[in-house]
C-alpha cells in the first residue's frame, strides 16, 4: 500500500500513535480555515470522525481521497479530541453514483441512516462490507430501489433489529398468507387477533410481505429480477422508511439491550 504521508514518521513515540485502516466517507462538514472533519466508516473500528487538516485546499493530498462514498484507505494519528487524518488513498471513488442523481439520493440515504443507527468505535466488518458492497451496486448501475431495500433489511438485521416477517410479534403464531398490520414500535406484522393492540403502523400487502422476506432469505439475488409495479415500491419503500425511522429515534443502546433479553415493546416496560 502506498499511502500518502504527511506526517514526520520518525520516532518510536509517533509509530504508536499510528494507525491504518480501510474505510468509507460518510459524512463530511468544513472545519476552521482550511480544514475538513470527515465522519468515517471503518472495516477495523466502525465509526469515527476524524480531521483532514488543511484538505480543502487545492492542493491538499487528502481532500480529493475523502469525497462522499469513497472507499479509501486511511492513516490517523490518534489526537486528543478528534485522531488526525495523516494519508489517505482512494481505493474507490464511486465515481459513477456522483453522475447519477437517482444513485446519488440513494446512496446518500444508506450513509446517513448508518450514521445514524450505529454508535462510534463499534467494529462490525459485515456493515462495513454491506455497505461497501451495495455502494459498488449502486455505482455499476444496478436498480438503486433494489439495491437499497436489500441494503435497509440486511442492515437492521446485522444491527439487532431484523424486522419480524414470518410470526405474529405480539402471540408468536405463524402468519397465514394475507395482508397484515406492521406493528412499527414491535418490529414486525400482527396476526388479525392481536391487531388491535397497537396503535399506529400500516396494512402491508401479501406482495410485498413476499418481497421482503424473498431479501432476508435470499439476498439481492432473489429480488433483483422481480418485476414490481410503482405502488408496490412505494408501499415497501414506505414500510421500511416507517420502521428505520422509529428505530433511529430510539435511544439504541438500551432498545438493542432489551430486544436481546427477548423483549416485545420497550413501550410496555413499566
Ligand atoms: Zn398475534
Amino acid at each position: 500500500m502506498n499511502v500518502a504521508n504527511e506526517t514526520d514518521g520518525g520516532s518510536t513515540r509517533s509509530a504508536d500513535r499510528l494507525y491504518r485502516c480501510e474505510a468509507i466517507v460518510l459524512a463530511r462538514m468544513d472545519f476552521g480555515e482550511a480544514d475538513r472533519i470527515v465522519t468515517l466508516y471503518s472495516r477495523q473500528q466502525g465509526k469515527f470522525r476524524a480531521i483532514a487538516k488543511g484538505a480543502r485546499r487545492p492542493l491538499s493530498r487528502l481532500g480529493p481521497h475523502l469525497e462522499y462514498f469513497s472507499h479509501t484507505r486511511v492513516m490517523l494519528a490518534r489526537g486528543r479530541d478528534l485522531d488526525v487524518v495523516t494519508g489517505a488513498e482512494t481505493e474507490n471513488a464511486h465515481l459513477a453514483i456522483r453522475a447519477d442523481l437517482d444513485a446519488f439520493g440513494h446512496a446518500s440515504h444508506m450513509v446517513e441512516i448508518l450514521n445514524r443507527l450505529t454508535e462510534d468505535r463499534e467494529e462490525n466488518a459485515a456493515v462495513f462490507d454491506l455497505l461497501l458492497r451495495s455502494l459498488r451496486l449502486l455505482d455499476e448501475g444496478v436498480d438503486p430501489f433494489h439495491v437499497t431495500r436489500h441494503y435497509e433489511v440486511m442492515l437492521l438485521g446485522m444491527l439487532g433489529f431484523r424486522p419480524e416477517l414470518y410470526r405474529c410479534v405480539e402471540c408468536q403464531e405463524p402468519l397465514p398468507p394475507a395482508p397484515h398490520h406492521f406493528a412499527i414500535a414491535l418490529g414486525g406484522l400482527l396476526c388479525d387477533r392481536c391487531r388491535g393492540r397497537a396503535a399506529g403502523g400500516r396494512v402491508i400487502s401479501v406482495g410485498a410481505q413476499k418481497y421482503l422476506r424473498a431479501l432476508e432469505r435470499g439476498g439481492l439475488g432473489a429480488t433483483i429480477r422481480l418485476e414490481i409495479d410503482e405502488s408496490m415500491r412505494a408501499e415497501i419503500e414506505g414500510a421500511l422508511g416507517a420502521y428505520l425511522r422509529h428505530v433511529a429515534e430510539r435511544d439504541l443502546g438500551s432498545l438493542r439491550v432489551w430486544r436481546e433479553l427477548g423483549g416485545g415493546s420497550p413501550e410496555e416496560k413499566p
